[in-house]
């Protein structure tokens, strides 16, 4: 039987179990490498702490919403519109593009949060 562990709080305690997708699983395996204690928890969000997860949850999915938005327009500007101008996509545009987002991506997942089971 694992042991529960609260997300937020980190503290051992019962609380509804998270969905372990696929960034909770990278984590385990980075974590893995250094520690074995990882594996022997498993993620939940205690009840304490459930308002500040739906925050958190909340603030993480908007700033995902804000994300794909981004992206959709970097797509456009440097893609789609030199392309209906009869030009070809700007190579160093599509780098600096490409940089700007992976820095976003990071930033994003900062301020992870999972999903709960249901
Ligand atoms: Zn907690």
């Amino acid at each position: 039987m694992k042991k529960e562990a609260c997300i937020i709080c980190g503290k051992e305690v019962d609380g509804k179990p998270i969905v372990e997708d696929y960034f909770i699983k990278a984590l385990r395996s980075i974590k893995k490498v250094f520690t074995s204690e990882v594996n022997r928890y498993k993620l939940v969000v205690c009840d304490n702490c459930m308002k500040t997860y739906e925050e958190r949850k909340k603030r993480y999915d908007s700033s995902l919403k804000t994300l794909f938005i981004l992206f959709a327009l970097f797509f456009l500007m440097i893609v789609v519109l030199p392309l209906f101008s009869g030009r070809l996509p700007d190579p160093i545009a599509i780098f600096m593009a490409f940089i700007i987002s992976l820095l976003l991506v990071v930033l994003v997942h900062l301020g992870y949060m999972p999903q709960i089971e249901r």
